[in-house]
């Protein structure tokens, strides 16, 4: 334990706090986990707390069936160990979740991290004591703690949102929300379904589920674009040529503007000829991974002339898909271009569809009035169900943080700090919350990011600070106001030419479940990794410019 450790634990007299550490990490997901790893190196006193009862973080509580992942499993693994590289095959080109944890348990069980995790300890308040440079946290059944520096790990879709919808708790049958699905095996085998919600997570999990519904009602009400996933088993001489390339891998995504494996073209999409065009995008269509979103002509996200060629070849798919006409329609998205929401990849979702047992709501058309103790009520029609699944999200990025009652200088609360949204200096600290670090915090790329890749980043950034302040007996950073103004209106500006602003999503900020988050203003950093990571190391370098460290 450090001198400064040393004293604070013996200055505290006053009984409140059970326990002191140098860092605390809030979440045991990946990325909690890698700075535990790299602060403990560091020779910090360091704890995690997480709520759930193992580590994995959204593999963790995201259990829903059809969960899998969009990037190629090979590009997600950390990186930054030889070891746990060389211990690892993951079996399929797109793992699925229980895969996923077991990797994420590995991880924990090769760097013997669980030691240094307390599980089953959700933070309901966190306030810095100006006085003591400290943060005192305080958990749901009254234990506490304080610690120097507080690093938030706590992702950025961890804040599952049910619809406001009335009668919600009235249902009689079963009822499950996705980012909290239950640890036992669900059965659909014979039984009446529902799904609300057509996202990301919506499309894997109604595709899955109508492999053996009895009956499937999907109530949709803005329809996605989405691409083929085209997963598959790894085999043995493949897994030999991932492991032999793993360098080559992780510098292609590196380099690369969200850090997947797919580069963008570097042509503009009306600079070719149309039989080019359709050919590249038939290429990327029949490729697995979202090469057809990252991949393609550099201009499809920010000019609407080039977008409109991808919407429209996008179009042709899923009528070609869909068998009923009428149908088809209603699963064209009509308010967003291509890629300016997050893409779904699937696996046959669209065929599910042709299925006699499945039936699609277009609550556009025909809105939910009430959830009755039997099913749904539309405006038109009583459904009986068995089970309702609630694919509706999360509270985005900022949630976590609002779920944390987290008081900063002067007794400001972050809450109303970030009321017309986030306002941060890298994505990484806050003006007014010193020494509160923010992993993938909102402005921060890795948001937008084949999340591990950014995630190291982060995390090693961050593990770099806190060497600088120990090697100079420094214990408060803190970002300047002036930092955080031009990095916000740089984030701003970044996302202004983005096609992304022109669509509601949780990227931008909306969700009509959650009061207050109707405006739209951009979550994340639109500048691509590489440059971020160039300007958090210009920063350092610059011994930490746009911070007040004392
Ligand atoms: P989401 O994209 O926010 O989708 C929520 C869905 O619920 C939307 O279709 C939304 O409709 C609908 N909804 C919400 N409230 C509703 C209501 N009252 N009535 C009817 N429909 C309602 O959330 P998600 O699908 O959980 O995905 C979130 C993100 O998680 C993804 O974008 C992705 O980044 C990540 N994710 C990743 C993976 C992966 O890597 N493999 C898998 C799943 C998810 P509207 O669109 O009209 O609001």
């Amino acid at each position: 334990m450090s001198v400064v450790a040393a004293a604070e634990r013996q200055r505290r007299t006053d009984g409140q706090a059970d326990t002191y550490y140098e860092a605390i990490i809030i979440g045991a997901g990946l990325s909690g986990m890698y700075q535990l790893h790299r602060l403990r190196e560091l020779g910090l006193s360091v704890r995690v707390f997480e709520a759930g009862d193992g580590v994995g973080g959204t593999w963790y509580w995201n259990r829903y069936p059809g969960a899998r992942f969009d990037s190629e499993s090979w590009t997600y693994g950390f990186s930054f160990s030889q070891a746990l590289l060389d211990g690892w095959d993951w079996s399929e080109h797109f793992s699925a979740q229980p895969e996923t944890l077991r990797y994420c348990n590995y991880v924990a069980d090769k760097l013997d991290l669980r030691r240094d995790i307390t599980f089953d300890s959700r933070v309901a308040a966190a306030a810095y004591d100006e006085d003591a440079n400290a943060w005192e946290l305080a958990f749901t059944d009254g234990r506490r703690a304080r610690c120097r520096f507080l690093i938030t790990a706590i992702g950025p879709l961890s804040a599952p949102t049910m619809p406001v919808i009335p009668g919600v708790g009235d249902f009689r049958g079963e009822a499950y929300h996705t980012g909290l699905w239950p640890h036992e095996p669900v059965s659909f085998d014979g039984k009446r379904v529902a799904v609300i919600g057509t996202g990301a997570t919506g499309v894997q999990a109604i595709t899955e589920i109508a492999k053996t519904v009895g009956h499937l009602t999907v109530f949709q009400r803005t329809p996605n674009w989405c691409a083929p996933l085209h997963n598959g088993p790894i085999d043995a001489k493949t897994q030999a040529e991932i492991h032999a390339s793993y360098p080559e891998i992780f510098e292609q995504c590196r380099n690369s503007f969200g850090c997947f494996i797919h580069a963008a073209d570097p042509r503009n999409a009306l600079e070719v000829s149309d039989e080019e065009r359709e050919a590249t995008f038939q290429k990327l269509y029949d490729a697995p991974g979202f090469g057809i979103w990252m991949g393609n002509f550099r201009d499809l996200l920010i000019d609407e002339d080039a977008n409109a060629t991808i919407t429209e070849f996008m179009t042709r798919k899923i009528r070609a898909r869909v068998n009923d006409p009428a149908l088809a329609e209603k699963l064209i998205p009509t308010n967003h271009g291509f890629g300016t929401r997050r893409v779904p990849l699937e696996s046959g979702y669209y065929e599910v569809f042709n299925q006699p047992n499945v039936r699609l709501v277009d609550v556009r058309e025909t809105p939910i009035e009430r959830i009755t103790p039997a099913g749904i009520k539309t405006s038109d029609a009583d459904f009986d169900f068995d089970m309702i699944v609630y694919a509706t999200g999360f509270d985005a990025i900022t949630g976590a943080f609002d779920r944390i009652d987290i008081t900063g200088r002067g007794g400001r609360k972050l809450k109303d700090k970030w009321v017309d949204g986030p306002r941060t200096y890298l994505g990484l600290q806050i003006a007014g919350f010193p020494n509160l670090l923010t992993l993938v915090g909102p402005h921060n790329a890795a948001t937008f990011c084949n999340i591990p890749r950014c995630i190291e980043q982060n995390v090693e950034w961050v593990t770099d600070l806190m060497r600088h302040m120990r090697a100079r007996d420094l214990t408060r950073v803190e970002a300047t106001v002036a930092a955080e103004d031009t990095w916000t209106a740089h984030v701003h500006e970044t996302a202004a030419r983005m096609l992304l602003m022109k669509a509601d999503s949780w990227m931008t900020g909306i969700n009509r479940n959650v009061p207050g988050r109707r405006t739209r203003t951009f979550m994340a950093y639109a500048g691509g990794a590489p440059k971020y990571r160039e300007t958090c190391d210009a920063v350092a370098a610059d011994g930490y410019t746009g911070f007040a460290l004392t």
